[in-house]
């Protein structure tokens, strides 16, 4: 069924013989029905050294191309995105499972990026300081920094390298991209369509924009090659656990976009239909497999029965089913590992005290290859440590709150600092909940859900979701190297602090 619109849309972007390799060892299915729609050859790790000194030969030519005119690839970019955003979008709604809608947004994620990266490739501004000697004048200065790897989740399969690669083009850096394993056509697909702005922009060096193909260790040679001057990975806790410290061994860069566990209070003086509306999106959209879904509910005891009748009712309306047919707003997980994943959660929430409703898988019938699951609500005693880890599907645990200050602490007292989000109209406990005592987080929204950011923003969080910031704000620096200059202008020179060395 999803194998008509995917072989049609591998021809578009010109992947019908790299999609069919003889003997590919990497099977791609689609999590609509399960259904393989390609084999792909995987690149061997000698190939990821020689896709590595590929790029370091184009970082030599690329950081001396004036960063407006990197800007300027950039812009044909977003041209060739935005001229095949309704292709793009429907190949990462055929390979994650998200709804058309969220593929189409995935791929307005990337242009609007690009936007950014354009604006930004004349705004890469350092400071001047004030110098205590005479006649003298310090400034700081920002340098490309030298070859990228991007490793990718399955979640975001394109708009998470685009945030990583526009900038880090303008910045002067080239990247080489280690999709996940389970989502590598939209990858390929990707750097179809930059090929086509590079071709037009006609001067770019062959390597500035690779992938390679392959499961994990295919990315730990991204990981431990010295030549890889920033590891940008973004992934479960578990993998930036591992590649954190090997990248911090050889002293390379890392940004590390990982779990999230992220809460919503409900206060006393929230718009429940604003809650409803925010919650559902952000808890139950995509399947719940959003590094930013809402995964616990901090409710007030006194709406909470209001508002779970009023969220049950809401789940229970929910149209689940194909995500590519109009009206559907829920897909299916990912694969089966991940309806496990739910399944072991929900038995272990339940063994704590929790009270289950939903996450019952749906429409085996129709799809016995797939994975659809009513998502779950499941009211919980207390913040045990099943709520306090990430599973990564559709399942709100609901706790209740008597105190703000108690709200505040079952808020934070997880291990991830994604995501967050506060309803009401008290304006001392919305601003408490932003200000440096309230959420920990690395996004703190009101009135708004915790999914769905912009890319004008920085993007990242705190504790294990591994404190590295994407996208928006002053990002752009992650991708450059500072140099701190002082110029003397004088016929003297003399040194700092008063020291004296006469000779
Ligand atoms: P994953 O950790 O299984 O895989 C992510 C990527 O890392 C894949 O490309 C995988 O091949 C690679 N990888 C795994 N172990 C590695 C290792 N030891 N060395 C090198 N590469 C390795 O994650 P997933 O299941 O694809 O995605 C879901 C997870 O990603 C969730 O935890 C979600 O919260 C997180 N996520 C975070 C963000 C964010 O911005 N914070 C965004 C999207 C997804």
């Amino acid at each position: 069924m999803s194998s008509t619109p995917a072989s049609t849309l591998l021809e578009h972007f010109g992947l019908t013989a790299t999609a069919a390799a003889a003997g590919g060892e990497l099977g791609v299915h689609s999590p609509i029905d399960g259904a393989g729609i390609a084999r792909l050859r995987t690149h061997s790790r000698d190939e990821v050294v020689q896709a590595v000194a590929r790029s370091r030969e184009a970082f030599l030519a690329w950081r001396s191309v004036p960063a407006p005119q990197r800007g300027e690839l950039i812009r044909l970019f977003g041209e060739e995105l935005r001229a095949d955003k309704e292709s793009l979008g429907r190949l990462v709604s055929i390979e994650t499972g998200k709804i058309l809608s969220e593929g189409l947004g995935e791929v307005q994620e990337m242009i609007d990026i690009c936007d950014f990266a354009v604006g930004l490739s004349r705004q890469l501004y350092g400071l001047t300081i004030a110098s205590e000697r005479p006649a003298h004048r310090m400034m700081e200065t920002w340098h490309p920094l030298g070859v990228v790897g991007v490793i990718s989740a399955f979640n975001f399969p394109a708009a998470v390298w685009s945030w990583n690669f526009a900038l880090a083009v303008v910045c002067g850096d080239p990247v080489v991209w280690k999709p996940s394993e389970k989502t590598p056509l939209t990858a390929l697909a990707c750097q179809a369509v930059f090929a086509r702005a590079a071709k037009r922009f006609g001067a770019a060096p062959e390597g500035l924009s690779q992938v390679v193909i392959g499961p994990r260790d295919i990315g730990e040679v991204l990981v431990d090659d010295e030549r890889v001057a920033l590891l940008s990975a973004t992934g479960s806790t578990r993998m930036g656990r591992e590649v954190g410290p090997r990248v911090a061994r050889r002293f390379g860069r890392c940004l590390l976009e990982l779990g999230g566990n992220n809460a919503v209070i409900v206060t006393p003086s929230a718009d429940l239909d604003l809650v409803v509306r925010g919650v559902a999106f952000a808890a139950a959209g995509t399947c719940g497999q959003r590094c930013t879904t809402t995964r616990r509910l901090i409710v007030h005891a006194s709406v909470k029965d209001a508002l779970l009748a009023r969220l049950k009712k809401a789940y229970a309306a929910l149209p689940i089913g194909n995500p590519l047919e109009p009206g559907v707003l829920v897909g299916p997980l990912i694969d089966g590992a991940s309806f496990q994943a739910m399944q072991a959660a929900l038995r272990s929430a339940q063994d704590e005290g929790g009270k289950v409703a939903g996450g019952e898988r749906l429409l085996q019938d129709k799809y016995p290859s797939a994975f659809y699951v009513r998502p779950a609500l499941v009211e919980m005693p207390a913040q045990t440590q099943t709520v306090r880890r990430e599973t990564f599907a559709p399942i709100l645990y609901v706790l209740a709150y008597e105190d703000f200050e108690e709200a505040l602490r079952l808020h934070n007292d997880v291990p991830q600092g994604l995501s967050s989000s506060i309803f009401g109209n008290d304006l001392r406990e919305t601003e408490l909940f932003l200000s440096a005592r309230g959420s920990d987080c690395g996004i703190a929204n009101v009135n708004i859900g915790t999914s769905g950011a912009e890319i004008g923003g920085a993007f990242g969080g705190e504790k294990e979701t591994g404190g590295g910031r994407e996208s928006g704000s002053d990002a752009w620096k992650n991708y450059m190297r500072r140099a701190t200059n002082t110029i003397n202008y004088s016929r003297e020179l003399p040194l700092a602090q008063g020291v004296r060395f006469d000779v």
